[in-house]
């Protein structure tokens, strides 16, 4: 059985404390964990403490370099590397594939900011008074990155974490999800592999309330690069004082459909944006809000589409959707389908289960109450809802506790421009899905989906501590 290893104090450890890692489709344990055991993460913290701080950070030219190789490593490994996300996360090999060639280009960007990475000129002249004087600032490391992240993007994800902290000169400690720790042996290899200092980067394994809490409680890691749910970023946020955070979270996200919208661009999209990955991605489309006038249209055209889904073993490259990541997941996300159902909701398609399998659910005659509605899913489920009036559905999105994303498919501009200001959340795609991410955008939630940007350029500035000059000639 394979043990899946430990990056500490810039070596390779099979130490450790055990536990098993499961195929989310077969049920089948594919091979053994080593978590680390405290001693373990005061090593990692220590080495990456006195490389961060004993020396000078690499060149900006040696980071664009080790990441554009790390970029390459990625790629040509890419049929090993989407084999152990088919096996550990239960994605089809349709998603691996789109999840290995996203963190290839991740890593790239994070390359190329690594070469533009700068401050800015302050125009202190500006000021009645001050002659002679000049100003800029300049962006340092910030020393211990601690990087924290979830099951459902478990390449792509930790690339948006790791790559920027290296790309602004840090140290990094990345503690993945105990559910997908192979994936993220393959990122730090790469890396490694591509020229990365070892004493720069510790991969430890783990859960969130032993391991992820001590990480939080170490006083010697100074930024904490957090993506999961909401009530662990809050966690987070309690325990960790005034240390800088990113805290990337969860979401209920819509995707409204006005009366002229293009069926025919949009629905293939909205079901690919809500099944993909079985439904759990932050920003699936949980809720379709569409016109009344175009509703039986709709929702016929999705009942197409969902037809045609093919559900089964992710191993095989026609499957499109596989299961959840474990069999607990799709037993909540069923019941509460059932439970909708029971409170008089209707189901169109899907709700039954075998394991850790859910067939894609549609609802409709949802209330505002029911789980589905007011809480993430995380799941292959969408409830569809009438409108009639745009900003009735506009309150609608916004009525949840979260901000992350939303789509907006129509083809009026001022209306889509009106909308666009008065939803409340940290991306509108217009004529998109919610889940219409492209890896170089400023990437950020508001409210209860989080603080802190993504996106490597941006991701780098809040990685980096902008420190002010100023010149008196
Ligand atoms: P999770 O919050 O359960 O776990 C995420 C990570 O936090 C894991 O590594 C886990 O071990 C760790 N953790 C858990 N408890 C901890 C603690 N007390 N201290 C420190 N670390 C702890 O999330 P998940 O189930 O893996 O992922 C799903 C969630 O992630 C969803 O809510 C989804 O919306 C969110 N997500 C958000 C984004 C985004 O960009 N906003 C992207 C992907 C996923």
């Amino acid at each position: 059985m394979e043990t899946v290893r430990q990056h500490i104090a810039g070596a390779w450890s099979s130490e450790g404390r055990p536990s098993p890692l499961t195929d989310p489709y077969t049920g089948a344990v594919i091979a053994e964990v080593m978590s680390a055991t405290p001693e373990q993460i005061a090593a990692a913290v220590a080495g990456l403490s006195a490389a961060a701080r004993s020396r000078a950070p690499l060149p900006l030219h040696e980071r664009h370099r080790i990441l554009r190789r790390a970029s390459e490593l990625v790629a040509e490994r890419s049929d090993a590397i989407i084999a152990t996300i088919v096996g550990e996360s239960g994605f089809t090999v349709q998603d691996a594939r789109t999840e290995v060639a996203r963190a290839t280009d991740t890593l790239l960007l994070c390359a190329e900011e690594a070469r533009r990475l700068t401050g800015e000129m302050v125009p202190l002249e500006g000021a009645p008074g001050i002659t002679g004087r000049l100003g800029f600032t300049v962006r340092h490391p910030v020393g211990v990155v601690c990087a924290i992240t979830p099951f459902n993007s478990p390449l792509n994800t930790v690339a948006h974490k790791v790559g920027p902290a290296l790309a602004a000169g840090n140290a990094v400690l990345l503690k993945p999800s105990l559910a997908t720790p192979r994936t993220a042996v393959h990122l730090v290899e790469a890396l490694l592999d591509a020229g990365l200092p070892g004493d720069l980067i510790a991969l430890i394994h783990g859960d969130g309330p032993d391991v992820g809490q001590r990480l939080l409680e170490h006083p010697d890691i100074d930024f904490y690069a957090f993506t999961g749910s909401t009530a662990v970023g809050e966690h987070i946020a309690r325990t960790i004082g005034l240390r800088r955070r990113q805290l990337e979270l969860g979401s209920i996200s819509t995707t409204i459909v006005c009366a002229d919208a293009r069926l025919e661009h949009a629905m293939p999209l909205i079901v690919g944006a809500a099944f993909r990955k079985a439904g759990q991605v932050c920003t699936s489309v949980q809720r379709l809000a569409v016109h009344e006038d175009i509703l039986d249209d709709v929702i016929e055209r999705l009942l197409a589409e969902v037809d045609g889904l093919v559900v089964g073993d992710p191993s095989d490259v026609l499957t499109t959707v596989g299961p959840l990541i474990d069999e607990s997941a799709a037993v909540r996300v069923a019941s509460w389908a059932q439970a909708a159902v029971d409170a008089g909701a209707e189901r169109l398609a899907g709700g039954q289960r075998e394991r850790a399998l859910l067939q894609p659910t549609v609802l409709r005659g949802v209330d505002a109450t029911m789980d589905v509605m007011c809480r993430e899913v995380f799941g292959p489920l969408v409830s569809v809802v009438g409108f009639r009036d745009l900003d009735r559905a506009i309150e609608q999105a916004n009525d949840t506790p979260y901000g992350l994303a939303v789509g907006v498919f129509t083809d009026d501009l001022p209306r889509a421009m009106d909308a666009a200001a008065r939803l409340r959340f940290g991306s509108v795609h217009i004529n998109q899905t919610s889940s219409a991410r492209v890896d170089l955008m400023p990437y950020a939630g508001t409210r209860a989906s989080g603080t802190g940007q993504e996106g490597p350029r941006y991701a780098m500035r809040e990685m980096t501590e902008e420190r002010l000059v100023t010149i008196t000639i």
